[in-house]
């Protein structure tokens, strides 16, 4: 770091590792401007996870001196100083400069793109705040095409240069949003994109999905997941760690009811009743133990604690209430919570209040309880 200002004027600061302590006495609640100059070669961090797709988090430099971030659920602060957690979400300008024809892509509105004395300079602008395990970057020699849902949102692609098959693959997200438009409603954002890097998985980065190089993170049923988060956990985010189930079981009922509308002869998708009798069958052993909230979340995604248990919940009130009624709630309470970071107990209450019914038991049982709530409960 070179300087920092608090309200203009410059200011004492310290720097521990990952901490940043700036020196000025301020008045709580009040509103100040505090302006950080750096520069630097950023490092990815270790992640917290024995997962085999990614062992680091951050900023990643590829071999071909590309970059990509994946930052979930920490590490956007090893690139930009940041409170790096999900509650305090912020809006972001980028500007990134590339030799050209290299282009920089990051999440929002691409606003400018220039070319002088052999770079090239794109500024993208994000008009609704973002958590910061949200946020893109990549640069390389990106090729860009777009692509319109039937209701009108345009899709931005950036692809690598002469890889018209991963174009193929992203096109899959015109009709995606269509599909979840009419479960969850309108777009959330005011750009809409996908960006294809080298790294191994996917993430659902606010108005720039990321996806890696393979063929599974490419795929259609990858690329819808990582778009209905944009209505699960990008607009509507969760306020810490432990609840990130609240992002990830919708989510993982909309990736199967959308696999299910959408199978075919050749073996793709099947039937949701199908789907959720194997996550149930996953749901054996020790793994009964695992309930969503029972363990701090610190470390990446569970597949069955925070993925499979918190869908079959959500299945069992789908099925209770039935699709209208259900996703009518669904919408509302992402319009109640609108660009928010959000606790369990505020989304407890919000469909409290719509059913008419008392649910504390019904999600007691699922998030906290030791077993598995039987089927239809
Ligand atoms: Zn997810």
């Amino acid at each position: 770091m070179t300087s920092v200002t608090v309200d203009g004027t410059e200011a004492k600061f310290s720097q521990a590792q990952k901490d940043i302590l700036i020196l000025r006495p301020l008045v709580r609640d009040d509103r100040h401007e505090l302006v950080i100059r750096y520069s630097g070669k950023p490092q990815p961090v270790p992640a917290p996870t024995t997962r085999e797709d990614f062992s680091t988090l951050g900023f990643t430099v590829t071999d071909r001196d590309e970059v990509w971030t994946m930052q979930e659920p920490y590490g956007a602060y090893s690139w930009y100083p940041v409170n790096d957690q999900p509650a305090d979400k912020a809006l972001y300008d980028i500007t990134v400069t590339a030799p050209d024809p290299w282009t920089g892509i990051a999440n929002g509105r691409l606003v400018a793109n220039t070319t002088q004395d052999g770079t090239r300079t794109t500024e993208f602008q994000l008009d609704e705040p973002a958590a910061s395990y949200l946020i893109t970057l990549a640069i390389g020699d990106y090729a860009h095409s777009s692509g319109t849902s039937k209701s009108g949102v345009v899709l931005d692609y950036w692809y690598p240069r002469g890889q018209p098959l991963v174009l193929d693959a992203m096109t899959a997200g015109n009709a995606a949003i269509d599909w979840i438009e009419a479960r969850l409603g309108p777009y959330p954002f005011s750009s809409a994109g996908i960006v294809a890097t080298d790294s191994m998985s996917a993430m659902e980065t606010q108005t720039m999905v990321t996806i890696g190089d393979n063929d599974y993170v490419r795929s259609a049923p990858v690329l819808v997941h990582e778009l209905v988060h944009q209505w699960y956990g990008d607009r509507v985010s969760p306020a810490d760690w432990r609840d990130v189930w609240l992002n990830e079981g919708m989510t993982m009922l909309m990736q199967g009811l959308w696999e299910s509308d959408n199978a075919s002869e050749d073996g793709g998708g099947r039937p949701i009743k199908s789907r959720i009798a194997d996550w149930r069958r996953r749901d054996l052993g020790p793994a009964r133990r695992l309930r969503p909230a029972r363990r701090l979340r610190q470390g990446p995604v569970r597949r069955l604690e925070h993925l499979l248990l918190p869908a079959l919940m959500w299945n069992a009130l789908r099925l209770e209430l039935g699709d209208d009624r259900f996703f009518e709630i669904a919408r509302s309470r992402l319009a109640a919570h609108d660009n928010r970071s959000v606790t369990r107990d505020d989304m407890y209450a919000h469909w409290e209040k719509e059913t008419g019914l008392e649910l504390s038991a019904f999600f007691d049982a699922w998030i906290m309880g030791r077993t598995t709530p039987p089927p239809g409960v």
